[in-house]
């Protein structure tokens, strides 16, 4: 190679390495292991360039980077959750027109695709600017014991105990609209009447909710229809006083307007000082008197709503302790309807909607699905020799063995007396059979003692498999030939029943 050819490779391969080099400061900080790779890389294209080493280097550094989970995007995703989170808190806090308007602007700015992960610091600054102005107005406004911030807090304890309630709505009706919008609505912060408005709403969809589900708990539902139904009457009757006092508003507002005009009136065609002033003293008395009802009638409309307030939050949180202790006893009985009482592992119920539903799959993915029917050896003897209880205490161990022994695509049942039945998806004959062969060993294994006597308890096994197209009950039938089969045969051992 020519000298000069050299010398412009050299210069070029000089400055790939100073770009190498500058680019590196663009990922320091990831992790303090790519720290310590780059800056060994930095070492390679410094100084005597060591291309071969810095290859290596390079090549460790990308697979950090591709290891590392936080990528600029998922923290950028992170970011902007947070701080939809911050400005969804600020908005359920503030009630002051401007700095509402000010996080909703936020808000939306949050909402806009963002174009990069230098797009994010102005979004911070807006929803700090909002924490900010929110600060300034608490500190500004009235001190805690004014009915104005006491309403507030009430109502904010309002929101959150709807939201609780509204919470345990939506895990069981996920795709309830009507829910979905009032959470939504719960998070923008309401006024006094949506507020209202969204209790309603709960209201009906509580009542549906409680009709339609179960009538198993009577009492219940009967004490959750009477606290509906008397938060529906205080929040009618109080959307009526509403009504009233809004009339009442603009009746004393006339008032005043005709007071005013009829002073206009009088003082017009009066010329004699002294009379003039009584006659002012007269309106402006009449005046005093108008204005002071209307602050009184205010006053009690504001009493009026605290303690609506008060008692609809009181009744909500009753209504939530309810509802929680209703839930708990309905999975409760789910959970005992599907479990056999001696040996806690599911019961026949169980198997049939577990096996239709298996059965279903299977036959949709045209997958094969194994069943199996276990039976205990000389399970009589054991009754006759040692007591029914210690023949109850048997079937629970080897209900208890069979369960933990199983995989999570198995499923197990108890059938019935001293028979089990197992569901296996996917599995050819061979290794159906010395799957179950596997779990009849483990069965024979179990070091039972009866009156100081060691004993092993053995079963018999019978398995197929669903053909195509197949309905499971002729499955069983062959599985149960083949438990047959495995007893006559001399018991303690599987039989795959293929053919038929
Ligand atoms: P084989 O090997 O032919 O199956 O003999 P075996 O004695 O196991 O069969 P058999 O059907 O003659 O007896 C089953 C016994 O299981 C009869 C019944 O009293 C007893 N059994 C059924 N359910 C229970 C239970 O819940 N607890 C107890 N302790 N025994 C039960
Ligand atoms: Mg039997
Ligand atoms: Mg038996």
């Amino acid at each position: 190679m020519e000298a000069k050819q050299l010398q412009s490779l050299r210069a070029h391969s000089e400055q790939l390495a100073g770009f190498i080099v500058r680019l590196t400061s663009y990922y320091e900080g990831l992790s303090a292991e790519i720290d310590k790779e780059l800056q060994s890389l930095r070492g390679h294209l410094s100084g005597k360039i060591d291309f071969t080493l810095a290859t290596l280097s390079m090549n460790k550094v990308s697979q950090l980077i591709m290891l590392e989970p936080y990528s600029v995007k998922t923290l950028t995703q992170a970011w902007i959750r947070q701080l939809e989170e911050d400005i969804q808190a600020f908005q359920r806090l503030v009630t002051e027109p401007a700095a509402r308007s000010q996080a909703a602007k936020a808000s939306s700015a949050l909402k806009k695709p963002i174009k990069g992960i230098s797009a994010v610091l102005p979004l911070y600054q807006k929803v700090l600017k909002c924490y900010q102005s929110g600060m300034g107005n608490a500190e500004e406004s009235a001190p805690d014991n004014q009915p104005n911030n006491r309403t507030v807090q009430l109502k904010q304890n309002l929101i959150d105990e709807l939201g609780q309630l509204v919470q345990t709505y939506i895990r069981v009706n996920p795709e309830d609209d009507y829910i979905a919008s009032l959470q939504e609505r719960l998070g923008q912060g309401l006024t006094e009447e949506e507020l209202l408005n969204s209790c309603l709403i709960l209201i009906r969809v509580m009542v549906q909710e409680t009709l339609t589900e179960a009538n198993t708990a009577g009492k219940i539902i009967q004490r959750l229809n009477n606290a509906l139904g008397n938060i529906n009457g205080d929040v009618q009757s109080s959307i009526s006083k509403s009504a009233e006092s809004f009339e009442a508003r603009q009746s004393r507002n006339q008032e005043l307007r005709n007071v005013l005009e009829d002073m206009e009136d009088a003082l017009e065609g009066e010329n004699n000082i002294d009379d003039l002033k009584q006659q002012a003293q007269h309106y402006l008395g009449q005046m005093a008197n108008s204005l002071s009802a209307g602050e009184e009638a205010e006053r009690q409309e504001q009493e009026g709503l605290m303690s609506l307030l008060v008692s609809m939050q009181q009744q909500l949180s009753s209504l939530q302790k309810q509802t929680d202790s209703y839930r708990k006893k309905l999975v409760e009985q789910r959970i005992n309807m599907y479990t056999d009482p001696l040996t806690r592992v599911p019961n026949r119920m169980a198997y049939n909607e577990r096996a239709s539903k298996e059965w279903d799959r299977c036959q949709a993915q045209n997958k094969p699905l194994s069943i199996a029917v276990v039976d205990v050896d000389h399970f009589k003897r054991i009754n006759d020799k040692y007591g029914h209880a210690a023949g109850d205490k048997t079937l629970q161990a080897i209900a208890r063995h069979l369960k933990t022994n199983l995989t999570s695509s198995e499923f197990m049942a108890r059938w019935g007396g001293e028979e089990f039945i197992i569901l296996l998806p996917d599995h050819a004959s061979d290794k159906l059979l010395n799957r179950l062969n596997e779990l009849r060993e483990g069965l024979a294994k179990l070091p039972f003692k009866f009156k100081q006597e060691r004993l092993t308890v053995t079963a018999s096994i019978g398995g197929t498999q669903c053909r195509t197209g197949e309905k499971l009950d002729a499955a069983f039938e062959r599985a149960d030939k083949g438990l047959y089969k495995a007893k006559s045969d001399g018991r303690n051992q599987v039989v795959i029943q293929d053919n038929e």
